[in-house]
């Protein structure tokens, strides 16, 4: 479906007749009402991992002027093999990217990730994406920061931030050899421990890890055959165990820690024999690792996503233990809620309450994906009740509907934000339907608004400049007109031009003259 990667704002010459394509994003206009401050940056954002690099080719896609600051010098080298799911699919289809992730990734079922129970996903999943994609986040970060580059966002490494202060202007931003920056907005993309939260003294309530575990690659010094048997034995009850091989007689491990400690410090090859030992019998004859690693289970939530003119997203925001493979797709999906409202702040017009759905639509998300982290968790122990816990779940998945209620929110394509009284498309997202020139999503890589329009006597009157127009009597909707926000969500259903202006104004401000 996905057909192209823009690697700038483009042109699109696939909106109908009458279809309003707003102009490429060019040097800025101020606009009345822009927050327009002479700062050198409109934005700088603290990380490039996958939320900051997301966020800042979201920013760049209207041409707010973005400074990405990490502290690492190099991209991460470590393999790490991450799941997206269907909803990160759908983002990176709708600004084109999809083509140049899918080739680094290998497609699996979409079913199976909800506690590691073994249940195919349930037919029909709407969506044209209706698979998981599994790939090394290193590759994700560095497409995603090409992405970025490409559109114009500037990345400095080896730039750790250390302090900021904010005023009615910007926020100065202190980096730890002393040099200092100023911007309009901060945002913290800076991960779990995010300096940006601790220095802004937000909080981040939750439960400290109770459980890690360890992960790295090694090579063995057993046959593979006796491997595989010990693996098939453990797994039918210890499923944080897993001894995989990846390739050149290396492995891929993951093995319960004997006990919780530093995650800073890298756990040792004899931390690893000893929690082999534990759980099998035996170390296997680990040695010669390629690299080793430790993670927990610690569940937090930041109490605020916002404090004036700093923002906080993806780890920064929220952490919890990687079951179901949830993390990286969360913050990226942050990003992508964040970026146009943000974007929409700076060219001057955001509604005055805009900035603050953010919050108010990505924290609720957190809270429910950190509580089914907890949930899978508690299923994965192996006492007996627990375990009689997940046999009971494990029957009630082959309800459909029980099943397709987990799916949707592990893949998060159930997510519904709250816009008011409505049918159950509006807040959601609107899968890639078909339209006459082919497939929605490809109409969306600009990151602008669309109004779809199946009644074609509809109008984005002054809103021009923010929000294409579509008019196609055949588009496969069951309703006459949807306004769709840049983020693919559903923010008017209806016919009536009053209506639409008004839903217009509430999500896009006023019109221009
Ligand atoms: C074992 C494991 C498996 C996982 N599997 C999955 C999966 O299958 N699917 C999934 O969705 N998620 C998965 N995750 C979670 C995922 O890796 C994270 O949620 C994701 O990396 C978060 O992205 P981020 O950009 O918010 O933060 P990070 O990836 O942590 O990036 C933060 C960046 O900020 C930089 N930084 C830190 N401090 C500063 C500073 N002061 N100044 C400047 N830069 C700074 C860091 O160097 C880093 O590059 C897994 C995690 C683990 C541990």
């Amino acid at each position: 479906m996905d057909s192209q990667f823009t690697a700038g704002p483009s042109s699109n010459d696939r909106a109908g007749r009458d279809a309003t394509v707003g102009d490429v994003p060019g040097p800025r206009s101020p606009a009345s009402g822009a927050d327009h401050a002479p700062l050198p940056f409109d934005v700088i954002i603290a990380g490039c991992g996958p939320t900051g690099a997301m966020l800042a080719a979201e920013l760049r896609l209207h041409d707010v002027r973005v400074l990405v600051l990490e502290k690492e010098t190099e991209p991460k080298s470590f393999v790490r093999i991450v799941g997206l799911h269907i909803r990160s699919l759908e983002l990176m289809a709708m600004r084109g990217l999809l083509d140049r992730v899918l080739p680094h990734g290998r497609r699996r079922p979409a079913g199976g990730f909800f506690a590691a129970i073994p249940k195919p996903a349930p037919a029909g999943l709407d969506s044209a994406y209706a698979y998981l994609l599994g790939i090394p986040q290193p590759v994700v970060e560095r497409l995603l920061e090409e992405h970025a580059t490409a559109l114009g966002a500037q990345v400095r490494r080896g730039c750790a931030v250390a302090g900021l202060e904010q005023d009615d202007e910007g926020v100065t931003v202190e980096l730890a050899d002393g040099e200092q920056l100023r911007s309009r907005y901060l945002v913290g993309c800076d991960g779990g421990r995010s300096t940006v939260r601790k220095l802004l003294g937000v909080g981040f309530p939750g439960e400290p890890s109770r459980n890690d575990t360890l992960m790295g690659e090694m090579e063995v010094g057993v046959p593979q055959e006796e491997i595989a048997a010990k693996v098939a034995e453990l797994r039918e009850t210890h499923q944080r165990f897993w001894l995989r091989p990846f390739g050149g007689g290396v492995y891929s491990v993951v093995v319960p820690a004997l006990g919780v400690g530093d995650r800073a410090k890298p756990p040792t090859l004899e931390d690893f024999k000893q929690a082999l030992r534990a759980i099998a019998g035996t170390d296997f004859g680990v040695h010669s690792p390629r690299w080793m690693s430790r993670f927990g289970d610690a569940t937090r939530l930041a109490e605020r996503y916002r404090v004036g003119r700093v923002l906080l997203a993806g780890d920064a925001a929220h952490i919890h233990p990687p079951i179901g493979g949830q993390g990286l797709n969360l913050g990226v999906q942050d990003a992508f809620n964040l970026g146009w409202k943000l974007a929409a702040q700076i060219r001057g017009w955001a509604p005055e309450t805009l900035l603050d759905t953010y919050q108010a639509e990505r924290r609720p998300v957190a809270e429910d994906v950190l509580d089914n982290t907890r949930a899978q968790m508690e299923l994965l122990s192996a006492e007996p009740g627990a375990q009689a816990v997940r046999r009971l779940l494990s029957e009630l998945m082959d309800f459909d509907e029980v099943n397709r209620h987990l799916i949707e929110k592990i893949t998060a394509i159930g997510i519904r934000y709250d816009f008011g009284e409505g049918p159950d498309l509006l807040g959601s997202r609107l899968p890639d339907i078909d339209v006459k020139q082919g497939n929605l999503y490809s109409l969306l890589h600009r990151g602008r608004g669309l109004l779809l329009d199946r009644t074609e006597r509809l109008t984005v009157g002054g809103w021009s400049d923010r929000v294409d127009h579509l008019a196609d009597p055949a588009a496969a909707l069951d309703v006459p007109c949807v306004l769709l926000r840049p983020d693919g969500h559903v923010a008017w259903i209806g016919d009536d031009q009053q209506d639409l202006d008004d839903h217009l104004s509430r999500w896009f401000g006023r019109p221009a003259d």
